[in-house]
This record gives C-alpha cells, structure tokens and sequence, in this order.
C-alpha cells in the first residue's frame, strides 16, 4: 500500500472545466487508487469536487493558464497564489506520504523537487508551451529519471526530454457511458472553446454539411465564440454549455460522430475515449494524441490537419463506421483498470529506484 498526496492543476476548482481533461484524469486516478486501497489525499483549489473523494480544499489566487501565453513568456505567480499554498500544505504534511503526485502544468512544482526529501511524480497533461516551463522540465526528467509522466508519446515528441517520458495514455470508468445504438442526426464536438481547439472548423463542416453541431464544453474565451457565431451566422450549432460527465454522456452518445479539430498538438483528448464508451466514431485531425487513438477506418477517421474539405468528406462517410467497434476499442484500451495498472507500476517503479538510491548512499 502506498500513501500518495495528489496535487491537482492549480488553474481552476476540479469539476469546473477550466483545467480541461486533466481534471477527468485526476477523477479516475484518485479513484481508481482508492479502489485499489491505497491512501490518499488529494489536494486542489477551494470549490473543487470529485465523486466519492474527499478533498482538502486549499484557498489562494488561480494560475493563468500558460495555453493563452507566448512561448518567451516569463513565469508568474499571483498574490496568494493558490499553488503555492497548495505546496506549502504539501510541504507540512511530507511526513505523512510515500509519494508526491503532481499534476500541474506549472513551473513552481519542477522548481520544488529537489527541496522536497520524498519523491515526487509529476504528470505532464500538454504538450510543450513555454521556454522556462521546457527548461526546468528537462532538468527534472534528468535528474530524477523516470518521475516525469505524460499522455502520449507524439505529445512527449514536443519536449526536449521526450525519450525519458513514462506514457501513461488514459482511461475512464466505463461504466458511466451508455452505448447507443441508433444515433440521430447530428454531430457532436466537445471541448474547452479556446483558440487551440479550433471549434471554428467544426462549424464551418456543420455549415456546408447542414448537418446540426451540438457544442459541449466551458466557455474559456467569450470573444473567440462571439467571432464565430458572427463568422457562421446560418450555421446549424447549439451550445449545450459544460455538462457533468452523467449528462454529457446522454447527449453525446446520441450523436452521429465526435468532431475533434484542434489546432495544436493535443496531449491526449479525454473526449475521445468518452466518445468510443458511447460507441459514437470520431473524426480528428491527423496529429497529436487523437491519431494515437483513433482506429483510422474502424472506430472514425483521422484526416489531413486543418482541412475542412477533409473533415466534410469523413463525415458524408461515417456509416462505414461501426459503432459496436467503437465501444469495443474504449473497453479493451481505456478502462479504468488498465489506467491504474499504468500509473501504480509508474508509482512502484519511483519509490523502488528512489529506495535503490537510499541504500546505495
Ligand atoms: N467536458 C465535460 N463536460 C462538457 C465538455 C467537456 O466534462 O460539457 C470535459 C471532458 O470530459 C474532458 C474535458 O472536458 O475530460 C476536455 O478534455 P480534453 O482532454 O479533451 O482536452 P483539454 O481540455 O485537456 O485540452
């Protein structure tokens, strides 16, 4: 048994979708963890919820998220930041912990490391972003081997110390996503609105298509939205607003494919896997974690990034796609259990090489 202190994305409460997926990831393995009858503690900002687990609620000024920065852009720390209190409980509490999980995409945590007298894990949910956040990232992943975590391997492709990435992939509980069999017409696209994910191109294949698009997901960037409903003035969209996983689940699984478009190189995207559970295809953009994901032909289609035409010829295509695989593909690669059989030997594997150095000292 392992006694494991979570410290979770410092840029929102847990449940309020401004961390994006990893707020999902933090679910299913602290949960996933419980199950399993290690001890926990998870610590995140005032206001955040998981289903079944406790949390010690730390107060403070959110992060910025780094998404919306420019890659020269210096390090910055709010007034009463709530990451730094969430590390100073950290701090007083070590003694009660075999291991530090951090899943902050934040430079305090990396800078933190070597002061800290217990191991610490730390999971990387984006690609590459800032030249600081690259620079102490690096030196973690080579001074502390086999401690820095991620989604996928072309999302590890982004950093400088790709090679020594542990891929730990995704998974959910499967059990809180419905197949559906006899989709209707429409098409589903999911996500934080932000620049990065592009929405506008899922809008623009609704647009020429006719084909309704139900937008699900937080509204980050008011003024990124307003554009494109002024852009796309006549095209068939509906914003459903940011749902709980139990109803997200009920819409999404009735629609006719998962639209996934987005500009940069994404991580992993949680909503994939979501998708699948729900036996709905999906449509990505040849690039990142969806093209690890997607069974190109067999549970969607990957096509060329940043076409419209493309996703427009996929999507006049989608009954080639049986949905029965898709739900077969989320159960045999993303279940709940395969995810923490990943996370728990990352975790054995630290503690065995940090207890290997103690008695080599
Ligand atoms: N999501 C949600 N409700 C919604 C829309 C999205 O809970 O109405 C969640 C979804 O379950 C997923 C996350 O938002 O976990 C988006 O994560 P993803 O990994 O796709 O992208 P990220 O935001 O991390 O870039």
């Amino acid at each position: 048994m392992l006694r494991l202190l979570f410290l979770s994305t410092p840029v929102g409460p847990l449940g309020s979708g401004q961390g994006g997926g990893v707020e999902l990831t933090v679910q299913n393995v602290a949960q996933e963890m419980v199950r399993r009858r290690h001890e926990l503690e998870v610590v995140a900002p005032v206001g955040s919820r998981l289903t079944n687990i406790p949390i010690r609620e730390i107060e403070g000024n959110l992060q910025i998220a780094v998404q919306t920065q420019e890659r020269n852009t210096p390090i910055c720390l709010p007034a009463n930041s709530v990451l730094g209190n969430m590390w100073t409980y950290a701090r007083q509490r070590r003694s009660h912990y075999d291991l530090i999980v951090n899943f902050a995409f934040d430079w305090l945590p990396f800078y933190l490391t070597p002061f800290f007298d217990l191991p610490i894990a730390h999971f990387i949910s984006m690609g590459s972003m800032t030249i600081a956040l690259d620079q102490i990232m690096t030196q973690v992943a080579q001074q502390y081997p086999g401690t820095v975590g991620v989604y996928t391997r072309p999302q590890a492709g982004t950093f400088p110390f790709g090679d020594c990435c542990n891929i730990l992939g995704s998974g959910i509980d499967l059990s809180l996503y419905e197949f559906c069999a006899e989709p209707e017409q429409s098409l589903a696209w999911l996500g934080r609105i932000a620049p990065e994910k592009a929405l506008e191109d899922a809008v623009a294949a609704a647009d020429i298509t006719g084909i309704p698009l139900k937008i699900f997901g937080k509204m980050q960037e008011r003024d990124y939205w307003d554009k494109i409903c002024r852009d796309f003035p006549a095209a068939p969209i509906e914003y459903a607003g940011f749902l709980p996983t139990r109803e997200l689940q009920q819409q999404l699984r009735q629609c006719r494919a998962l639209l996934m478009t987005p500009r940069w190189v994404e991580a992993f995207g949680n909503v994939a896997i979501e998708a699948l559970a729900c036996g709905v295809p999906v449509i990505a953009y040849r690039r990142g974690g969806p093209a690890e994901i997607v069974r190109d032909g067999e549970t969607g289609f990957l096509v060329e990034p940043n076409s419209v035409t493309a996703l427009v010829e996929a999507i006049k295509r989608i009954d080639e796609i049986n949905r029965d695989s898709c739900r077969q593909q989320a159960e045999t690669e993303y279940s709940l259990e395969a995810l923490g059989d990943r996370f728990e030997s990352w975790f054995m594997d630290i503690m065995r090489s940090r207890n290997e150095k103690v008695l080599h000292l």
